[in-house]
């Protein structure tokens, strides 16, 4: 690709690498880019490195946050003795936009996925374990219910069992391989309502 300047090529390059961005969408991207006001670009970039910089885990929870502890972990008008433990920070979202738990979260970051290659030390699980050894009554894993989020929940339950907190699994309803993010709030209320103990 001979035909455009090397910044461009280096543009398209670049984002290629993004999630779901293909050769065609990444030229798009860069030439949209181009064409778009300088000061618009500068304030882009300038919001990615900031992000990038500053967003980090809260040291309780593991939730992404520009704080050392989240707004969440840090409330005194939640329940800190109910965990809800999710894949990840937009799953966390997911139930916080219902607005309907009072409880925290433990998020994982990721799932358990022997076909990936993806093991318990992979995610957040250790850092789980050890919050359990403070004031815990109930853990709710509320991972997708894909083959990964099941082995998960199973995984997690196992080990807090003989613990003797108790260990609930929200109910299915939720599309199998679901992002929760993308269900709609009845849904996921429901879910959680009805979840069973495990
Ligand atoms: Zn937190």
């Amino acid at each position: 690709m001979d035909y455009y300047s090397s910044q461009i090529n280096k543009l398209i390059e670049e984002f290629s690498r993004l999630p779901g961005i293909g050769p065609k969408s990444a030229g798009r991207l860069a030439f949209h880019l181009i064409h778009m006001p300088k000061e618009q670009v500068k304030e882009l970039a300038d919001s990615m490195v900031e992000a990038r910089e500053k967003v980090r885990y809260c040291k309780c929870c593991h939730t992404l946050t520009d704080q050392e502890v989240c707004p969440i972990c840090s409330s005194s008008d939640r329940d800190h003795r109910t965990i809800m433990v999710v894949e990840s920070t937009r799953d966390l979202a997911a139930y916080e936009k219902i607005g309907k738990y009072e409880g925290v979260y433990h998020v994982l970051h990721g799932a358990i996925s022997p076909m990936l290659g993806i093991g318990p030390g992979d995610i957040k699980l250790k850092e789980l374990i050890r919050r359990l050894e403070g004031d815990v009554e109930e853990v709710i894993i509320a991972t997708n219910s894909s083959l990964e989020g099941e082995t998960t929940a199973m995984y997690i339950s196992k080990l807090i069992k003989p613990t003797g907190i108790k260990v609930s699994r929200i109910a299915s309803g939720v599309p199998v391989g679901g992002d929760l993010e993308y269900i709609d709030e009845v849904t996921l209320l429901r879910a959680l309502e009805g979840r069973t103990e495990l």
